[in-house]
């Protein structure tokens, strides 16, 4: 069943009700629903034109979507029309220029595996059902960005309808304008068909995860931002405090109390000896702390990474906050225990911190609109309102949280971490946000695409 036109104009979109609405309002986020008054997926760029003119001649609003991961980061969509982009190709690699063309709604999965026979690495993040265009549109942060900054700046060229319905590919030689606004500048510029994005060469990795009693976190943070400081940019690892449900599928060791977790890789494309030395600085001093309860840090395949922050593969509900953090000297530390170890009544799944820094921190040269995060460390909690655990329960905590590590926040934020619409959100600066708005106006004078600007990537009225 399709959306009505006006004057017989027939419309490509579902209705609410259809099968195909309910395929093309999938989102990841279950407390986040999507629900335009019309939907389709697009499978050519020939359909993404056909939607974007019909949008256009409707008068109404067009977003754009693949996976739905960001969903409670989208705007609402209540009388707009929704593209959901699926294209029907497959993720092509040119190994002799390192790269890979990554049609709209491929997923992180899809592409490491296209790269894998190459011998080449993605720059995907932890979840392997990710999007790749929404992640690298917003910059993205991978296990190997310590090395090779933030994954937009490996995007070489992208193809995308604009608001005029035309199909263009965008590159160095051809519109870098819109190359730039793009990689990072927070949307609006029209539905990406495909992303031409570099791949690096990898032989093996160094990755992996080991847990602790919740007891020991005090030393184990301690040692671990300590060390981080110092650490080698081949190596990306996090530090969560976790808390597993009481499910079969958990072991009962992990579920039976708050769980200490360091996850990471040092992916390598030269000596392993050298990996497991790097994983070793890291490692040793933690498990001198205490000996993990579980420990599968071990050297992997290439396609194995992506799985080694056991980020949840199917839709979940989820409500939880982040920032960008300096440096936590010892009274940060302190803060970050009180406010979700093992004693804070912290009833948030997983909260803790992501390693920044190498070349995450340096401006990139000839990189986009979102080209470097000026911080030390990712802050991130999230939780299910499940099991007796509110939404109430849930964003109290994440405020308290905010509140008690305000000190440290930089007061920036990473597009791709933020978890929810509401939370503030600040990666561009005002110049930067000005050249936006002026391309925008330029390609989509009537703001057919505006309701997907993310906050601070504009200075209009969205
Ligand atoms: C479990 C999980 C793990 C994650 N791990 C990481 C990580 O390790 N590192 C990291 O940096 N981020 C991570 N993220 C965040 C993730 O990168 C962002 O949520 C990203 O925006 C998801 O892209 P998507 O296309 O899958 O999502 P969607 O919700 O489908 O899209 C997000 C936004 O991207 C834009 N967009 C998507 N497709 C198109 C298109 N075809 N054309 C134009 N615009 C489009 C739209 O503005 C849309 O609102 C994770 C998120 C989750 C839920």
């Amino acid at each position: 069943m399709r959306a009505g036109g006006q004057g017989g104009d027939r419309s490509p979109f579902a209705f609410p009700g259809s099968h195909d609405y309910g395929t093309a309002t999938r989102v990841f986020n279950l407390l986040a629903p999507a629900r335009p008054s019309g939907a389709l997926t697009a499978t050519t760029p020939e359909e993404v034109g056909e939607a974007v003119r019909y949008a256009r001649r409707a008068g109404s609003r067009l977003r754009v979507h693949s996976t739905g991961h960001a969903a409670a980061v989208a705007a609402p969509m209540e009388g707009q029309l929704l593209v959901r982009a699926r294209m029907s190709e497959r993720v092509e690699v040119d190994p002799d220029r390192r790269v890979a063309r990554v049609p709209a709604g491929a997923l992180w999965g899809e592409v490491v595996d296209a790269a894998a026979p190459h011998g080449l690495a993605a720059p995907h993040g932890s979840s392997a059902n990710v999007g790749a265009v929404g992640y690298l549109l917003r910059g993205g942060v991978s296990f190997y960005s310590r090395r090779h900054g933030l994954a937009s700046n490996g995007v070489r060229a992208v193809e995308l309808v604009t608001a005029d319905g035309r199909s263009r590919r965008v590159d160095e030689a051809h519109d870098p304008e819109i190359l730039w606004a793009l990689r990072g500048g927070g949307g609006g510029f029209g539905v990406v068909t495909a992303v031409e994005v570099s791949l690096f060469p990898v032989r093996g990795a160094v990755a992996g995860a080991a847990f602790w009693e919740g007891r020991h976190l005090d030393r184990l943070l301690e040692t671990w931002t300590a060390w981080a400081r110092g650490a080698s940019e081949d190596i990306m690892s996090s530090l969560r405090v976790m808390r597993f449900p009481r499910v079969p599928d958990v072991p009962e060791e992990l579920s039976s109390g708050p769980v200490v977790c360091v996850d990471g890789a040092v992916p390598y494309a030269g000596d392993e000896r050298a990996a497991l030395g790097t994983a070793h600085d890291l490692l040793g001093p933690l498990r001198d702390v205490a000996a993990p309860i579980t420990d599968t840090w071990a050297p992997v395949a290439v396609p194995e990474v992506i799985r080694m922050h056991m980020d949840p593969p199917e839709p979940v509900p989820i409500l939880g906050d982040h920032m960008l953090l300096e440096d936590l000297d010892e009274a940060g530390v302190r803060a970050l225990i009180d406010l979700v170890g093992p004693d804070s009544g912290s009833p948030l799944v997983a909260a803790g911190l992501r390693q920044l820094g190498g070349s995450l921190a340096r401006p990139h040269p000839g990189g986009g609109a979102l080209d470097h995060l000026d911080a030390a460390f990712v802050y991130s909690g999230a939780g299910a309102p499940l099991d007796g655990v509110t939404p109430g329960a849930l964003s109290a905590h994440c405020a308290r949280v905010r509140s008690g590590l305000a000190r440290w926040d930089t007061g920036t934020t990473a597009p791709t971490f933020v978890e929810t619409r509401e939370q503030p959100q600040r990666h561009l600066t005002p110049d930067r946000v000005e050249r936006l708005d002026r391309l925008r106006e330029e390609l989509d004078p009537t703001g057919l695409f505006h309701a997907d600007i993310t906050p601070n990537a504009t200075f209009r009225d969205m």
